[in-house]
């Protein structure tokens, strides 16, 4: 039975100027901002989400962190659910693979505001639930957290 050895994907790199990636304003007229990217708006995806105000709505939040590759962030007043994911039909050289068939929001995304420059703020950021339990304990107090802390792991024994 022969085994077939899995290779890693291999990223063409985006275009750079002076080895770098430029700042938006120098990219040269007639350019494409993208193939400057490594297609940053195609790795997630954020999804607008009730305004949590109870513990109880925090914590569903906590649970959405307790997994993999997801974040909440606020911006405007509006919570958002973001899943940090690649598309599946984005193509090794940072292309999209089904352009001709892509979803409407992606045709309606422009390079106008988008997160080229990697300078975005957001009002607030969770990446971790220790994060959204410490904001918990921020809005409604600590008595309500005995609830939803987890005990302490034990210690290690010390090795000799
Ligand atoms: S729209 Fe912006 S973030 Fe998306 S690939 Fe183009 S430059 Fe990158
Ligand atoms: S469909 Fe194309 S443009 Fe839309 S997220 Fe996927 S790769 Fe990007």
């Amino acid at each position: 039975m022969s085994s077939a050895t899995l290779q890693p994907v291999r990223l063409t790199p985006a275009k750079t100027i002076d080895g770098r990636k430029p700042d938006r304003e120098d990219i040269p007229k007639g350019d494409v901002l993208c193939s400057y990217c490594t297609a940053k708006c195609c790795r997630y995806f954020a999804l607008p989400i009730e305004t949590p105000d109870s513990v109880q709505d925090l914590d569903f939040i906590r649970w959405y962190l307790l997994h993999d590759r997801a974040s909440v962030f606020i911006e405007d007043d509006t919570w958002y659910l973001l899943v940090h994911t690649d598309c599946k039909h984005l193509q090794s050289n940072h292309l999209c693979g089904i352009y001709e068939t892509r979803p409407q929001i992606c045709r309606d995304y422009t390079t106008d505001s988008c997160e080229y420059d990697d300078d975005s703020v957001y009002d607030m950021y969770f990446e971790t639930a220790e994060q959204v339990a410490e904001y918990m304990e921020a809005r409604f107090g600590s008595s309500d957290l005995t609830k939803i802390r987890s005990k302490p792991p034990e210690l290690l024994p010390v090795l000799r």
